[in-house]
């Protein structure tokens, strides 16, 4: 499950400092090395870490928690609240345009972190909410990518939109904008071609799509369970042509959960959803606070 090993680990920290009646600096201080180690070996990145690390230091140090009724306590709910401010503090909603204006949804990401499939759980989400989501196929490299947006948009009930793979994916854009004007959709959602790194020829490609068609948000699409690389991802990403959001998928199947922690302090994009499985409906938008609660149990 997610964050099970770095839950695991604080857990056991913390029960080291609850049994305390008094806290010294050096037992703060101690707790806070060990909670340092569990983090890097979360693979949650070094500079994140070592602010995090100093936040909680500064705060717990302070005399109102050294002589506190429960000193123990106070620093967990520290590190809590710090964990909460590291994923965002908020949860971010996707925006989409007003009225009955389409808003147009762009997804990046390397092949094989889940685009694909998040797309359609997507899909699914704004139908929820009441919206006409038009999926359209940009990938032109691998027909079965093709084909495996038309099986799961079909499973969501929602119209894909391709025209093969003999066409530029900007002037796809273009055509699913009209179609879905006529249509009467109001969300288009881009599932655009991924490669296996990050490279020049993806970026123009989508840079192409945004200088075409007008992108309201960008979403990238990466896998969790690929820790620190993933936020290098999108770090690239943020840095060539732009994000608005960050969806992380595998959350289910990474027990480490240096991604989740470390993208939003790195890269300022906020993490909009988290994929928990294969199935389309395990797709669970982000809270950060729920998320702290589960590291921390
Ligand atoms: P794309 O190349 O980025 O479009 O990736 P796909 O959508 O084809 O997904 C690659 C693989 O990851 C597929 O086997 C998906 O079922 C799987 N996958 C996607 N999201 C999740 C998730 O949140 N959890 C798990 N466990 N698997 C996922």
């Amino acid at each position: 499950m997610a964050f099970d090993s770095l839950s695991e680990k604080l857990q056991n920290v913390f029960k080291n400092l609850r049994s305390k009646g008094r806290l010294t600096e050096a037992d703060v201080k101690a707790a806070m090395k060990e909670v340092k180690m569990a983090l890097l070996e979360a693979d949650v990145n070094f500079r994140v870490v070592k602010k995090f690390i100093k936040g909680v230091e500064e705060r717990a140090i302070g005399q109102d928690v050294m002589n506190g009724l429960n000193p123990g306590q106070m620093v967990i709910k520290i590190v809590n609240e710090e964990l909460i401010a590291l994923m965002g503090s908020e949860t971010t909603e996707i925006k989409f345009q007003p009225g009955s204006a389409i808003t147009v949804i762009m997804m990046a990401g390397l092949q094989g972190a889940g685009k694909t499939t998040t797309t359609a759980k997507l899909a699914g989400k704004f139908k929820l909410k009441g919206k006409k989501p038009l999926l359209v196929a940009c990938d032109v490299y691998r027909p079965a990518a093709i084909k495996q947006l038309q099986v799961n948009g079909e499973k969501q009930g929602v119209e894909v939109f391709s025209m093969g793979e003999n066409h530029k994916p900007a002037n796809i854009a273009k055509a699913a904008l009209e179609h879905a004007a006529k249509n009467h959709n109001n969300v288009i959602i881009l599932d655009t071609a991924g490669r296996l790194h990050v490279d020049e020829e993806m970026m123009a490609e989508l840079q192409e799509i945004k200088d075409t068609v007008e992108v309201h948000q960008t979403i990238l699409v990466v896998d969790a369970m690929t820790g620190q690389d993933a936020v290098n991802v999108a770090s690239s990403f943020q840095e060539k042509i732009g994000i608005d959001g960050v969806i992380i998928t595998k959350l289910d199947g990474d027990t480490r959960g240096g991604a989740a922690l470390s993208i939003k302090a790195v890269t300022g994009c906020p993490i909009l959803y988290a994929g928990m499985g294969e199935k389309l409906s395990d797709l669970e938008q982000f809270y950060p606070d729920r998320m702290a609660s589960r590291i921390l149990g």
